[in-house]
């Protein structure tokens, strides 16, 4: 097994390199072609929103990037080698070490508490009980859930359930955290959390790709691309970056409502996160 696919040090080829991607699903006589021609190129440590509308390809190309799926056409290259050459073993490896996924639906085992969650990658990668639960107490501790380890998903606010799945990310120390969407279901207060603790993610050194409809959320990154109708349309830095406050709006909370999260907000953070 290859690990020595996205170190946690400073590499000499991109950590994300598509060139010339394309993706097009087939089912039946139908054909939607979701990506053409995609070339991104992101480094190790930047901080990128992916954005555009609703159909544009942007889950398409997180599921790429988190070689959950596989291009029609192009080259995907993971801090320089060619994922389309490695083994199943390797991809699981990488997706699971390397690579910590967050989503809209925060995809928690309802069954499970939060420290069970949390958990999760470890099992797969083979670590041992108590060190496992440790380390996501430690985790969760980083969110600003110390206090919420043996409770189930559906006993947390959404804000609070996006946190465990950040939590559930970072546990196994990746370089590389993709999000899709991580804010759709919440609150701006749960929002500008989330946003905080990425950027602290960032801070500490990981790679950090969000994919997003919403402007307000992508102003959070170092630097958008967008994409329309499967293609590059826009790619720039911004002249300021990171943390801020989303505006006040309404948006469907999932999980219990509750309170703004008075004694939560402001004390996580993830500075301790290993490089
Ligand atoms: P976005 O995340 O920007 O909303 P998607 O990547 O989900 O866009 O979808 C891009 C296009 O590909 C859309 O037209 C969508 O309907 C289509 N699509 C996505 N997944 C599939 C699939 N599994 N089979 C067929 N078409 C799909």
């Amino acid at each position: 097994m290859n690990t020595t696919v996205i170190p946690a040090v400073e590499m000499e080829f991109p950590l994300l390199e598509l060139r010339d991607v394309s993706k097009t699903y087939r089912s039946g006589s139908l054909e939607v072609e979701a990506l053409r021609g995609a070339c991104i190129t992101i480094r190790q440590g930047e901080y990128v929103a992916i954005t555009g509308p609703s159909g544009s390809g942007k889950s398409t190309l997180m599921h790429l990037l988190g070689c959950l799926d596989s291009p029609t056409s192009g080259t995907y290259r993971l801090a320089g080698q060619d994922v389309s050459t490695m083994s199943e073993e390797e991809l699981a490896d990488v997706r699971n070490r390397r690579i910590g996924f967050v989503f809209q639906q925060f995809n928690l085992l309802a069954s499970l508490t939060a420290g069970r969650n949390v958990e999760l990658p470890l099992c797969y990668a083979g670590i041992r009980r108590t060190e496992r639960s440790s380390m996501a107490r430690e985790a969760l501790a980083r969110v600003g859930l110390a206090h919420r380890v043996e409770h189930r998903p559906g006993e947390l606010s959404g804000g609070q359930q996006q946190r465990v799945a950040i939590a559930r990310a970072l546990v196994g120390d990746p370089a590389l955290i993709l999000a899709d969407e991580p804010t759709g279901n919440l609150d701006s207060t749960s929002t500008t959390d989330v946003l905080g603790l990425l950027a602290d993610l960032h801070a500490a050194g990981r790679t950090i790709v969000l994919i997003t409809h919403e402007a307000d959320v992508a102003a959070a990154a170092q630097r958008t691309v967008r994409i329309l109708d499967g293609a590059i349309c826009a790619d720039r830095e911004h002249v300021h970056g990171g943390r801020h406050t989303v505006p006040e709006r309404t948006t469907h909370r999932a999980g219990r409502t509750d309170t703004p999260e008075t004694g939560e907000t402001g004390k996580t953070g993830v500075q301790g996160v290993r490089g």
